[in-house]
Order: C-alpha cells, then structure tokens, then sequence
C-alpha cells in the first residue's frame, strides 16, 4: 500500500514532533520555518499541540526578504542585527522549551553578492546567537532540525524537470532518505538509531587515539582527544529528553583534537556556504591548524570563512557516515548539509560539542581548550568521504585497525 501524499505530509510533521524534537507533555515548541513551508507547519503545530504543548510559536523566514536586504540595504548597515530574535532564543532555552528548524534555502541565492557582505552578515548573525548555539551545543535543550522542498532549491537539484515537477520530485527524495516512504516511519527510525548506537558503543569502547584517511586527494591523520565520546543519532537534555537533533541523519561523531590534524583533505562534494558553492577544496593541515587552502570554486568565501576567528582555522567534529547510506544512494547532490552530510564521511571547521568529552558541558572554556576542544563563532560541515576512502582506527599502542573499507563500515 503506498501512502497519499497527504498522508505522508502527516508522517513527517508527527515524526518532526515526537521523534526530532521528542516534545515532552507540558513543553512549549518554538519552530523557525519558510514561508514556503506553511502546508507542514500547520501540520506540526498541531501536532505538537496534540502531543501535549502548552504552546506554540512560529517564526516565519523567508529568502526573498534575505535577498531584498543585500540588494537594497544601506552598505554600512550589515552589522545592524535584530538583537530581540537571539534574546528570544537565549530565553527558549533557558525555559526548557523545544525548538525545531525548518531549514530550506535558495543554495544559489547570494551568489551574486560581495563575499565580504556574506561573511559579515554570517558574523553578525554568529555573534548574537552565540549564547543559544552555545545552550544547543551542550544539549541543554531538545531540538531539532528537518528540510522541505522549495521552489529555487528543487530547480537547483532537478534542472533537468519541468518546474512543477521539481518540487515533487524532491518531496519523494525527501520522504524517502527520512524513511517517511516506510509502513511504520516510527518504527523504522527506532530501529535505525539502535543501528548507530552500536557502532557508536564499539568505537567507544576503542578508544582510539587517532584516525587515519586515504582517499585520491587525501592523506590526513585526525587525532582523537582523551575521553572523547562518540555520538550516534539520539541526544539527551539534563532532565531526560531524548530527541533527534538532524532528520535525516545517519552519522556517528565525536570532536577531534584541536591541535591533532596533519595532512591534506579534500572535500568529495561541493559545500553550500552562506548562499555561495565551494567546490573541489583541498586543505592542508599542520598542528591542527589550516595551513593552505585550494578551492576550484568559492576560494574567496572559504579564505573568509576560515579566517573567522582563530578556531574556524581548526576543527571541531568528525564524523563517519558509510558511502551506502540512502542519501549516498539517492545519487542527488542535495547542495544542503543537512542532507549532503549525512551521504558521506565529514568534518567540520569550528566550534566542537561539548558533549563529545567525558564531562565537557561543565568544563571552563580554559579546561575545555586544554581536553582539545575547538570554539570558533563557525560550525561548517564539509564532505570528505567517497567510495575510494579508507579509515583506520589508531591503538593506544600505534596498530592501526580498520574501521571503513572503500566507504563501508568494515567492523
Ligand atoms: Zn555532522
Ligand atoms: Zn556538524
């Protein structure tokens, strides 16, 4: 039996509800969404409301109203920010309540634009929302993040469609890498986090001390703090909240030292940056720090975006991801993280997760710096896997073992 659109529409608002975001009876859920995305959102509010909300509030975005500001704003007013949006997230979280994100953007859509008004506005927008990042960053809340089709970003991926068929056409990609497309959507995610709970609770009982990458265009060797933690699918706030913080996801992270990768990495898919493509990008790093830097496409935006701040140079995630993951199947290039990621091997330039070092979240920046933990106002995931990469697990003792054969998970 295959299910109505509609249908399916449902299956993905109550499993953005109950699964992504676990909204707990008595919660209040605060969701961001596009305009675009009003149909879904409708549906979610209700069903957050028939889960047990107390109540629920949305904030509306849209890109056309990102593009009017860069095409028609005063050139000195970039550093302008609605301080009341960052204060309201700030006080969501400290309230305990849930946040879901709707996150669906024209990839091309500042492409057109100075790259030092792009950065500007990424910083500005970094530097308020510091505090809240810094709440999500250590799981001190449950949130979550999902997509939807819009028009400019269907066209992007299908260009070979008509447009009323674009749209469609990304809805069934979308439903199908979320397994919305299954019997029991539920049920299948249930069984897919027990799936990444393994891996992560072998990898853990590892310990290793350092990971080692060969791939064409790469030979990197990332080190791997003491007492690292690595994650898998569920989260969990302080009071017992279990939520899903990406759908899809089908990664198993942890933080890497700050001052442990050496080597060259190249990305194996285009990263969609600030509404600007960077593709088939190389750095080098030595002593945990970007050293050189080569981009076919979008140099001068990534240049931007590692020079941030000091730890934008450095990372502050890596994660695995087998090459045969539905997404990877798909063969879409999404030109969006939240899929494109969840396709392959990645790390990312930036702040780390505290939850990813044995007592991280009550750490002082000073002890959490000492452990190996990145901070940076960036978080940027790019990809780096394919299905030409191997992986190897260092010992405590220098044996490499493996942990991924030609992109597949080989334990
Ligand atoms: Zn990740
Ligand atoms: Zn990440």
């Amino acid at each position: 039996m295959s299910l109505s659109f509609e249908q399916k529409l449902q299956n993905y608002a109550e499993l953005a509800v109950k699964i992504g975001v676990g909204l707990r009876a008595g919660q209040r859920l605060m969701v961001r969404a596009p305009i675009e995305s009003a149909p879904l959102t409708r549906l979610i509010v209700a069903s957050a409301y028939k889960a047990g909300a107390r109540l629920v509030d949305v904030l509306w975005t849209d890109d056309a109203v990102t593009l009017a500001r860069f095409n028609h704003a005063p050139r000195d007013s970039f550093e302008e920010y609605p301080t009341w949006q960052a204060e309201a997230l700030t006080q969501i979280a400290e309230n305990g309540d849930a946040v879901l994100s709707i996150y669906a953007t024209d990839p091309d859509l500042l492409k057109d634009q100075d790259p030092d008004l792009v950065a500007l506005v990424q910083r500005v927008a970094q530097t308020h929302l510091a505090p809240f990042r810094r709440k999500v960053m250590s799981d001190a809340l449950n949130w979550s993040l999902i997509s939807l089709p819009i028009a400019s970003w269907a066209a992007k991926i299908f260009p070979q469609s008509e447009p009323d068929e674009q749209i469609a056409q990304l809805w069934e990609a979308i439903f199908k890498v979320c397994r919305i497309d299954q019997p029991d959507p539920v049920a299948a995610w249930q069984q897919h986090v027990a799936e990444l709970s393994a891996r992560k609770d072998y990898l853990n009982a590892k310990a290793y001390t350092a990971l080692k990458y060969t791939a064409p265009g790469t030979d990197f060797t990332l080190g791997l703090p003491d007492n690292h933690i690595w994650h898998g699918a569920h989260s969990q706030t302080p009071g017992g909240i279990t939520f899903i913080a990406n759908i899809p996801t089908e990664e198993v992270f942890t933080m890497p030292h700050k001052d442990r990768a050496e080597g060259v990495v190249s990305s194996s898919k285009p990263l969609s940056y600030g509404g600007v493509l960077i593709e088939d990008f190389s750095l080098t790093f030595a002593n945990g720090r970007v050293v050189n830097v080569t981009a076919k496409k979008g140099e001068a935006v990534l240049r931007k975006l590692i020079d941030t701040d000091e730890g934008s140079a450095r990372l502050g995630e890596v994660a695995l991801v087998p090459h045969s993951s539905p997404i990877s199947q798909s063969g879409l290039l999404f030109y969006n993280t939240l899929f494109d990621e969840n396709a392959s091997n990645h790390i990312a330039l930036g702040r780390a997760y505290r939850f990813c070092v044995t007592g991280g979240a009550d750490m002082s920046d000073e002890d959490f710096a000492a452990a190996g933990g990145n901070d940076s106002l960036a978080h940027v995931d790019f990809m780096i896997g394919s299905d030409e990469m191997d992986v190897a697990g260092v010992t405590r003792d220098g044996q490499l073992e493996p942990i991924m054969r030609a992109g597949e998970w080989a334990f």
